[in-house]
């Protein structure tokens, strides 16, 4: 274990602990992306996966910090390499979570947010269950849910008519998670997730060195 991160995000500095994941899933068009955001600019302990992907680049987004946009072929050559913790098709593109850049953050004792859909969540949860921390954020409505779809305009109309039903297909997945949130507000719903932040990160089990640490102060 390397130095403990200080500031807003670590709790009681003495006792160290295992970094988590934090995998944030929703449907599209829920709000997923903004609360992510703000979670990151608002904990310092926390960094952002970034996926590679062989969907193009929608105007804005920059390689390397949305996404590393990669073609076909080295998308292949990463699975073979075993360079994936998960990877996934989505809406007819290929998305994997690099491996180590994930493994180096957990092992300094900082926690890693994944933005992945059902399928990553479920393979991080075959590979790393203790280490995981699922929350799914749901539309407030169907209504509100098709208003934030179409105002994406970014997308042609037929991606975002596909993107509708997938929101449906990826709904059902909800009772899979460990959290629900209902992303009415969505200032309460970062308020929300840095709730269950603070609370997973005070868990006994991820506390490393307790032992020592009680033993200390009792003298032992
Ligand atoms: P978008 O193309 O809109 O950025 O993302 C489409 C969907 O792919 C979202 O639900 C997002 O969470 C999911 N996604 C992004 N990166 C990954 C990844 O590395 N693995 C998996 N399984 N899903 C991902």
């Amino acid at each position: 274990m390397s130095e403990q991160p200080s500031g807003p995000g670590t709790v009681d500095p003495p006792v160290r602990r295992r970094g988590l994941m934090l995998v944030l899933s929703s449907p599209s068009g829920a709000g997923k992306t903004t609360i992510s955001r703000r979670l990151l600019d608002r904990d310092r302990a926390i960094t952002l996966s970034i996926s590679a992907t062989t969907r193009p680049p929608r105007p804005g987004e920059v390689d390397g910090v949305d996404y590393r946009f990669v073609s076909e072929d080295e998308f292949r050559r990463m699975v073979k390499g075993g360079d994936f913790l998960e990877h996934a098709r989505v809406f007819g593109h290929r998305y994997g979570t690099p491996r180590e850049a994930v493994e180096a953050e957990l092992a300094a004792g900082r926690d890693v947010l994944f933005d992945i859909d059902w399928q990553g969540t479920q393979q991080l949860a075959e590979k790393a269950r203790a280490d995981l921390v699922s929350v799914f954020i749901l539309p407030p409505s169907r209504a509100e849910l098709e208003r934030r779809l179409f105002a994406r305009a970014q997308d042609p109309a037929e991606v975002v008519a596909r993107r509708m039903a997938k929101a449906s297909d990826e709904m059902s997945h909800y009772p899979e998670y460990d959290y629900i949130i209902v992303n009415s507000d969505l200032e309460e719903s970062v308020a929300q997730v840095l709730a269950i932040l603070t609370a997973e990160r005070l868990r006994r089990t991820r506390r490393i060195g307790l032992g020592e640490f009680v033993a200390g102060m009792r003298g032992a």
